[in-house]
């Protein structure tokens, strides 16, 4: 078992997600099996009671769980599909010990954070690591090195140093940042001797430091850090700002940041040169647009980008395939209401994300109303998907009030209601329907023909549904339920006659999207939302 720890050190937000996801990238293009973990060490058992607005999106994998949206990161990069103890937390590791306490399990002894709680994380992350059969395991500390709350993660990092072998099979790549200060521009590299000075004083030592830097660190800068802080030179890796964060891979695969590793961990390849001609293109096709749109994301988590992350990325795939840059226009929803439609003036597209609770609910309406009388392309998604079929019930259907009971209980036209037989059950307690799910399209729909298939599989997070009693007056009036669970019980997609892209889903397509396998529903947008430019102009 080969396990790479990545930790981060001066400051958060580093992108410690995006080098652990890129060096992961690199070492699959090798043919090496690849996985990876992410370490939260907050007290939450999962993310799934998280907001968005402080914490960006809750993630969901297949299985269901609600988690980092780094695992986001590592899905899209290194193209896997994880499980939810990949997200190893605080609050799981904790519950486990109390519970094996109250079991009796630890036979009359002491429980205490060390052996008992660094124990657990071990067996953890051994367990994932072995399950997952991969050659090398990618685990990332969350936080900053001298966090209290990291140091029974980091104890048990070192142990596992000592348990499995220092030498070959675990490696320390520690990021930092270094701060260019004055106006000469003169690069600072005490932070991160500070930073792995604190690493050491807990029993590592980094043999890779990735130096986060608004330019590329100078060789100067490098042989010092190297000196201070006690590794080769070659081992110092330039993280400079990057135009996209898909260009992070090629830009450490330049500074050999693979083959050292390789060495390092004695790693076996199945192929000496690495393959990222796909990748590459990806990346230029990302780099070099034709073609320019507008889509407007209409939420009311726009604050903080990071909580729509994956419809940032889904649109960034889907882009790619056109080669057209998607510009992203934040709404938010409630400013619609109070500043009118002309906010929406010359985009391109719409797309109403998911979201729980009222606020925000009249504006989004009011997005989807626009969307459908002007031939706007429009993706719900989720909730997006709810509040489309709620407009057409007011205004199509004429149905007076016509809401879902998450937003108002009493209304006389429940057309979204609590899902009747429910799926599974969330960490909230609420009743929720997650992870993937099969679903079926209509033949003749335009998600059959995006997705190249009548029989597909989503991710799903939601408690409320179409309410099955209004289905038929819906499709008689052209909103048409193109995509159903596998019973047929439940409306998963929709799609608006004689509309040229009016679309929405009740699963997230935008979780599976990858580079050059984009989520067909976001593809369907963009292409509908360069169609409808090309016909302005
Ligand atoms: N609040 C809605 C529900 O629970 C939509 C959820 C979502 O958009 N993820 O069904």
């Amino acid at each position: 078992m080969k396990l790479i720890f990545v930790s981060g050190g001066v400051i958060s937000g580093l992108g410690k997600g995006i080098t652990a996801s890129s060096i992961g990238r690199l070492l699959k293009s090798r043919g090496l099996k690849v996985s990876a973990i992410k370490i939260d060490p907050y007290l939450n058992i999962d993310a799934g009671t998280m907001n968005p607005f402080e914490h960006g999106e809750v993630y969901v994998l297949d299985d269901g769980g609600e988690v980092d949206l780094d695992l986001g990161n590592y899905e899209r990069f290194m193209d896997l599909e994880l499980g939810s103890d990949h997200n190893i937390t605080t609050g799981k590791v904790y519950r486990s010990v109390i519970e094996n306490e109250r079991r009796g399990d630890y036979l009359g002894k002491t429980v205490q954070i060390i052996p008992h709680i660094t124990d657990e994380i071990k067996h953890r992350i051994t367990s994932v690591a072995r399950e997952s059969g991969a050659d090398v395991v990618i685990v990332e500390l969350g936080g900053t090195v001298g966090d209290m709350e990291s140091m029974p993660f980091l104890e048990a990092a070192r142990q596992l140093g000592r348990d499995l072998g220092r030498e070959e099979n675990v490696m320390f790549i520690h990021t930092t940042l270094i701060p260019i200060m004055g106006s000469v521009g003169e690069e600072k590299t005490k932070p991160t001797q500070h930073s792995v000075k604190e690493l050491m004083s807990i029993g590592i030592r980094p043999d890779m430091i990735v130096g986060r830097c608004s330019e590329p660190i100078s060789d100067s800068a490098r042989s010092k850090i190297a000196m201070f802080c006690d590794v080769d030179e070659k081992a110092v890796i330039s993280a400079p700002d990057a135009k996209s964060i898909y260009a992070v891979p090629l830009s450490l695969e330049e500074q050999g940041v693979a083959d050292y590793i390789i060495e390092r961990m004695r790693l076996s390849p199945l192929t000496s040169g690495r393959d990222m001609k796909d990748w590459e293109s990806f990346l230029d096709r990302i780099l070099h647009p034709t073609e320019h749109v507008t889509v407007a994301i209409v939420g009311k988590y726009t604050s903080l980008a990071d909580s729509y992350l994956s419809h940032l990325e889904a649109f960034a795939h889907a882009g790619a395939e056109r080669r057209c840059k998607v510009h992203i226009r934040f709404i938010d929803s409630d400013d619609l209401l109070s500043k009118g439609t002309d906010l929406l003036d010359g985009v391109h597209g719409i797309l109403v994300p998911g979201g729980f609770g009222i606020r925000g609910i009249e504006g989004k309406i009011v997005a989807a109303r626009y969307a459908r009388e002007n031939g706007i392309p429009f993706l719900g998604v989720c909730l997006g998907f709810q509040i489309a079929t709620i407009e057409i019930g007011r205004d199509v259907l004429g149905l007076k009030g016509a809401n879902s009971t998450e937003f108002d209980p009493d209304t006389k036209a429940p057309v979204i209601c609590l899902m009747h037989e429910q799926a599974s059950v969330s960490s909230m307690g609420a009743t929720m329907r997650l992870g993937s799910q099969r679903v079926l399209l209509a033949e003749d729909s335009k998600a059959a023909g995006l997705y190249g298939s009548t029989d597909i599989t989503e991710r799903h997070r939601h408690r409320f549904e179409v309410n099955p009693e209004y289905i038929d007056m819906y499709e008689s009036a052209g909103w048409r339920f193109v995509g159903r669970s596998d019973d047929g019980h439940r409306m998963e997609v929709g799609e608006l006659k004689g509309h040229p892209y009016f679309v929405a889903s009740q699963f997230h397509p935008e979780f599976k999207s990858r580079p050059m396998a984009p989520s067909p529903l976001h593809l369907g947008l963009v292409d509908a939302a360069i169609a409808y430019k090309n016909d302005m102009d």
